[in-house]
């Protein structure tokens, strides 16, 4: 018998204590004998990144119950606004569907908001025509929320810094490359920019109660994108570099930066990295060149710390609204994947910087497409500012610089990268943190090219094992679960009640 007597007591401390702490209680007190012993994964957050088509075509209540059932998820990452397909959406075409959800390719995905968007937030701001056509009359919160919450599940707002060209009202916050041309990013430092990230999130934390938000934005600074620092990177033009608007102009000039300069630095930047990817070797190599043009123009990095200082204007704009609409709302974020790869933007990724405007980091830790993403960042850079090294040579520095070390370049697309890579990551970032909580997004079927590295049950139960080991305090199942296989996600189940 329990000496409390009654369950509204027993539920009552429970929510006061975790369940952990409350299980050690009633075990220690020799009375939970025959209580239901609370799983050493109910105070971590077990979260799924899911879009709302998952929810149209399977429906509320049969999802959530699978994410309970077969992987232990306690958090829902719902996929309200985005551009990409990356995040919403059903599999990418071309892609194998798999074993759950409509058989059939979503072409004509367009994306946007995915809940309902209020007008009254986007007074300042042009770009106010957000609503997702793609299904009609669907606000994913609103359906989603009272269904988690009768179950105990948090709820998150998951958006991402993706758009499209032909929206209205977008052109006025596009970045500027230093060629001059409009693109489909928007400027950091353009104040109707920060107008709509403030005027989104205003809209999710007023008009639902979502238990928190996490932004991502998977883009990096000039200098960065010119050298083809990224996975993906290669053979992209030098000189579509951004950004050189008037407002990032203005920017330089109260920094007291050269615009000028900046621009003239870039342009012979652009003409370097145009001539080591011709495959013509400068007469004192790549990296002399271009270390060269760093001293002679430290215009090159000024700007490379401006475009960063603007992005990290975007987090702190996202997290001080969301803690004057409710201070308990977790505000956290997506780390892009490039932080494994390249040593210039992992350098720009401070933790310890973060904690000032963050409760949580989801830190992109993707090992299984790491492999094939970590060969493509290799054979980018080995092209521009590392021209001087073979791709073999690259990717030796690349895995002494990161810590971590994995298989050589010819097998990596098809290894993918260990769970000993999660876990050497996860420490690292533990380290930094402080208190904001590491919970690190594990690759479940993120797609890769046909021979390249797949996921398997056994990737993901190790990779899950690997972030708890190494004292995560929670686990991002991703990127979206309109792509995931089945038995992959069991597997994370499976890791977290071993
Ligand atoms: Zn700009």
């Amino acid at each position: 018998m329990f000496p409390c007597g009654s369950p509204v007591i027993l539920a009552n401390a429970m929510s006061k204590l975790s369940r952990r702490e409350f299980a050690k209680l009633i075990t220690a007190a020799g009375v939970g004998a025959n209580l239901p012993v609370a799983s050493e994964t109910s105070d971590r957050t077990i979260a799924i990144q899911v879009g709302a088509v998952s929810f149209v075509d399977e429906g509320v209540a049969p999802g959530l119950d699978r994410f309970q059932k077969d992987a232990d998820v306690n958090t829902l990452l719902i996929a309200t606004f985005s551009y990409g397909r990356g995040i919403a959406g059903r599999q990418v075409p071309g892609q194998p569907l798999p074993d759950h959800g409509k058989q059939e390719y979503d072409v004509n995905f367009h994306g946007g908001n995915f809940a309902r968007t209020h007008e009254q937030y986007y007074t300042q701001t042009s770009l106010k025509n957000i609503q997702a056509p793609d299904h009609a009359g669907f606000d994913v919160l609103e359906r989603v929320l009272p269904e988690a919450k009768s179950r105990g599940m948090k709820t998150f707002c998951w958006y991402e810094d993706v758009f499209r060209p032909d929206l209205d009202g977008i052109e006025r916050l596009q970045e500027v490359t230093v060629s001059g041309k409009k693109v489909n990013t928007l400027c950091f430092h353009n104040p109707e920019v920060q107008a709509f990230w403030q005027a989104l999130t205003e809209d999710y934390g007023h008009s639902y109660p979502v238990d928190g938000i996490m932004w991502g934005s998977e883009r990096q600074g000039p200098f960065g994108n010119a050298i083809g620092a990224s996975h993906g990177g290669s053979g992209r033009d030098p000189l579509l570099v951004t950004c050189f608007c008037e407002f990032c102009k203005q920017e330089a000039k109260a920094r007291g930066i050269d615009t000028v300069r900046a621009m003239e630095g870039y342009r012979k930047l652009a003409a370097l990295v145009d001539q080591t990817l011709a495959g013509s070797r400068p007469a004192d190599g790549a990296f002399v060149s271009c270390w060269r043009l760093l001293v002679d123009y430290p215009e090159i990095l000024n700007w490379e710390k401006l475009w960063n200082d603007g992005q990290k204007l975007a987090y702190q704009n996202i997290y001080k609204t969301a803690k004057a609409i409710r201070p308990d709302l977790q505000v956290g974020w997506h780390i892009w994947h490039n932080n494994s790869f390249s040593p210039f933007y992992r350098a720009e990724q401070d933790y310890a910087e973060f904690r000032s405007y963050s409760d949580f980091l989801k830190v992109v830790m993707y090992n299984n497409c790491g492999g094939p993403r970590l060969a493509s960042y290799v054979k980018s850079v080995s092209r521009t500012i590392f021209g001087d090294f073979t791709p073999d040579e690259v990717l030796a520095m690349t895995y002494k610089i990161q810590n971590f070390k994995e298989a050589n370049l010819q097998d990596l697309p098809h290894s993918g990268l260990s769970a000993n890579y999660v876990e050497r990551e996860t420490r690292r970032a533990l380290a930094s943190a402080g208190a904001v909580k590491i919970w690190p997004g594990i690759d479940i079927d993120i797609p890769t090219a046909a021979d390249e590295k797949k996921t398997e049950p056994g990737d993901v139960r190790e990779a899950v094992r690997a972030a708890i080991r190494a004292g995560a305090q929670g686990v991002v199942l991703s990127r979206k679960y309109s792509e995931m296989r089945l038995a992959n996600l069991r597997a994370a189940g499976e890791a977290l009640r071993s």
